[in-house]
């Protein structure tokens, strides 16, 4: 995602922008002063830019908030120019699940429009469909509201476009999910997405509208890359740690020196390492890479292994798929599993590092 920063945590999920978000702020800001806005204008310019962000920010927690309800967790809110995203931490694998989540955010900008209606038909009794949006302007509270309500619709709207990172492409897979299955309904939708890209980049250079088609060719890009994303979850979720172990792994002794894993490390494409314990030749632990790391930068070549030893260790199956494996490492924190029935018929183990080379291969 590139580098961006973090704004704060709300319901426990980080909420960080988007370095190029930044970089939109100051192209509108300079619009604004091109436009020869005056001062007070340029004020809620800016306050409304501001609150583009905060429904940018309040409709991804649409999509968090439902997703904890369906007990899938957040990682983190990222916003950018092209909207939000929530990064879910797996997506749903019920198709209805998918959908409610997809829909959740859109519908949070359908609430904000609504309010914002609601207080304008009080206030002023205005019809807001008389109202010609390109005559807005925003010096007063009330045309602020009206552009607040326009910008809601609009991000309402341009969600539910069907295409990949739109919410509306996410809709439409869970949609065709309930029928034809997950791969499948992806590689359609993701096919709509290129079309209506390549729709939004044709009609933007006919008209001379390049922010057209430079949001049509970012939504071929995204297409292209959800499709990917998704082909080798299937692959990752299809495939046994069985094709992936490595058999002949070394074995470290809890009164090893930590030289041993240093120079292998060094040496061969072994990072991580069960530990035994020599009396009971049982593993008994882990060795991370980050400790070889840790107890080089500290000059401990000569500290017994045991020092470096972590005591977190996790017996998988042959017969576990790598996607599995490669989330029991994430949300145990390890880098390492033994693999096989139990302690005593360890067949081999599977890394962090064997899992990420089966993925390159794979893309
Ligand atoms: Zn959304």
């Amino acid at each position: 995602m590139g580098r961006s920063f973090h704004l704060g945590t709300y319901a426990g999920i980080p909420v960080k922008v988007h370095w190029t978000f930044g970089l939109m702020l100051m192209i509108i800001l300079y619009i604004g002063v091109q436009n020869h806005l005056n001062v007070i204008e340029l004020g809620f310019f800016f306050l409304l830019v501001m609150t583009l962000f905060l429904c940018v920010i309040l409709h991804e927690y649409g999509h968090a908030l439902t997703a904890r309800f369906y007990k899938v967790d957040t990682r983190d809110i990222i916003i950018s120019p092209i909207g939000g995203v929530a990064r879910l931490e797996r997506l749903p694998s019920d198709p209805k699940e998918e959908f409610v989540i997809a829909i959740a955010g859109p519908l949070v900008n359908v609430v904000i429009a609504f309010v914002c209606m609601v207080i304008l038909y009080f206030v002023t009794s205005d019809n807001m469909l008389s109202l010609n949006p390109d005559a807005v302007t925003v010096d007063n509270p009330l045309e602020f509201l009206k552009t607040v309500f326009y910008i809601n619709i609009v991000l309402f709207l341009f969600n539910l476009i069907p295409a990949f990172p739109m919410d509306g492409g996410r809709v439409l897979r869970s949609l065709l999910s309930m029928k034809l299955g997950k791969a499948r309904s992806t590689q359609i939708a993701s096919t709509i997405g290129k079309i209506i890209a390549i729709l939004f980049i044709g009609i933007g250079l006919y008209i001379s509208h390049f922010a057209l088609a430079i949001i049509g060719g970012f939504i071929f890009y995204m297409a292209t890359s959800e499709n990917k994303q998704v082909k080798l979850e299937e692959r990752l979720h299809l495939t046994t740690i069985a094709d992936i172990l490595n058999p002949s792994f070394t074995k470290l002794y809890l009164e090893d020196p930590m030289s041993k894993p240093i120079e292998i490390s060094m040496r061969t494409k072994e990072h991580n390492f069960l530990v035994y314990n020599p009396y009971i030749q049982r593993p008994v632990g882990i060795m991370h890479s980050l400790y070889i790391k840790d107890a080089i930068a500290r000059k401990q070549t000569q500290a017994p292994v045991s020092k470096y030893t972590s005591p977190k260790l996790r017996l998988v199956s042959a017969e576990t798929s790598i996607f599995e494996t490669r989330q029991i490492l994430h949300l145990e924190g390890l880098s390492i599993v033994a693999v096989g029935e139990s302690l005593d018929e360890i067949v081999g183990v599977v890394d962090r590092d064997s899992i990420l080379h089966f993925m390159n291969l794979s893309n």
